[in-house]
């Protein structure tokens, strides 16, 4: 992977010169929000929609940003073009952060509540992307569930800095082999990955859990509802009902659609990828690639 970096939308062509400040309240108190942002043939994909729910994770969060949706968008495009001309590749993804802005000193160490007059940060990693090898693709991954709350399910699923227990859940299933951890909730209803969004088969239809729940709203999730073929249910989704399911896949922007062929101990159908998986692929495919 090679990138960029983009602090208050300057590029820095070498990323290790870029520097923010140490009481920045995105280190301090993972006081911030973010953006994942795809890329393809040089277009941000469904830039308006990622742009909106920047504003919603905001809001969500009581982060009052000084800059317009229109602002936002077109500081998209400049780094996806400005990106263009240094990495030499128009496949790319976007990750902007906006912190609340820095702890003024004279309020430091207590520099907790929100105060008027904090200025926003934004930092913008540009980075080119690594497709998910075909072979992958084929088989599938395992994930694993893991019961934890994590920040963001205080804030209704907004898409906020803190990712601790989401770092903990990927942990634990890196230690036993798998892609991705499905977060439950306490009383055993499948949420979503740590950074994905998560779909079952059962007879012959798409559930995925309901946005009711603490889960973000994701692009591709939507993305795939859009373009089934299939009828897509979305629904609560108990852990004891995973054992039913003859496929699923996990979504985010970077990965697309990722084939899932085993959850914990549970192989799901062949343990290969489905046909209903491989034709959501395709048609994803497809639609970002049109
Ligand atoms: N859920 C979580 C918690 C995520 O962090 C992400 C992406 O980072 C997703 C779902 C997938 O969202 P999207 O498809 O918009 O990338």
């Amino acid at each position: 992977m090679k990138g960029l970096v983009a602090v208050d939308g300057k590029i820095h062509v070498d990323p290790t010169t870029a520097a923010i400040s140490p009481f920045d309240r995105g280190f301090l108190y993972g006081d911030a929000i973010f953006e994942t942002i795809r890329v393809y043939a040089g277009e941000p994909f469904r830039l308006a929609e990622h742009v909106e729910r920047l504003f919603w994770s905001a809001e969500r969060t009581r982060m009052k940003l000084p800059w317009t949706a229109a602002f936002i968008t077109a500081e998209f495009c400049a780094l996806a073009s400005g990106a263009e001309e240094h990495l030499h590749t128009r496949e790319l993804a976007i990750r902007l952060m906006v912190s609340r802005g820095s702890v003024p000193l004279e309020d430091f160490p207590s520099g907790l509540p929100i105060k008027e007059g904090l200025v926003p940060l934004r930092v913008a990693y540009i980075h080119t992307i690594d497709p998910i090898p075909t072979a992958t693709l084929e088989a599938g991954v395992k994930v694993i569930t893991s019961s934890t709350y994590r920040p963001s399910d205080a804030v209704g699923g907004a898409k906020v800095g803190n990712y601790l227990e989401s770092i903990r859940a990927i942990a634990q299933a890196r230690d036993q082999g798998a892609h991705e951890a499905l977060i439950l909730t306490s009383d055993g209803f499948v949420l979503e990955g740590t950074t994905s969004n998560v779909f079952f088969v059962v007879d012959g239809e798409l559930i995925t859990p309901s946005l009711g729940d603490t889960i973000l709203p994701g692009i591709t999730r939507r993305t795939v509802i859009e373009n089934a073929r299939v009828p897509v249910v979305e629904r609560r989704f108990a852990r004891d009902e995973i054992a039913r399911a003859t496929e699923a896949f996990i979504t985010s922007s970077i990965r697309e659609v990722v084939p899932v062929s085993r959850v914990d101990d549970v192989v799901l159908g062949t343990g290969t990828a489905g046909p209903i998986t491989r034709e959501v692929i395709e048609r994803f495919r497809k639609r970002v690639t049109t």
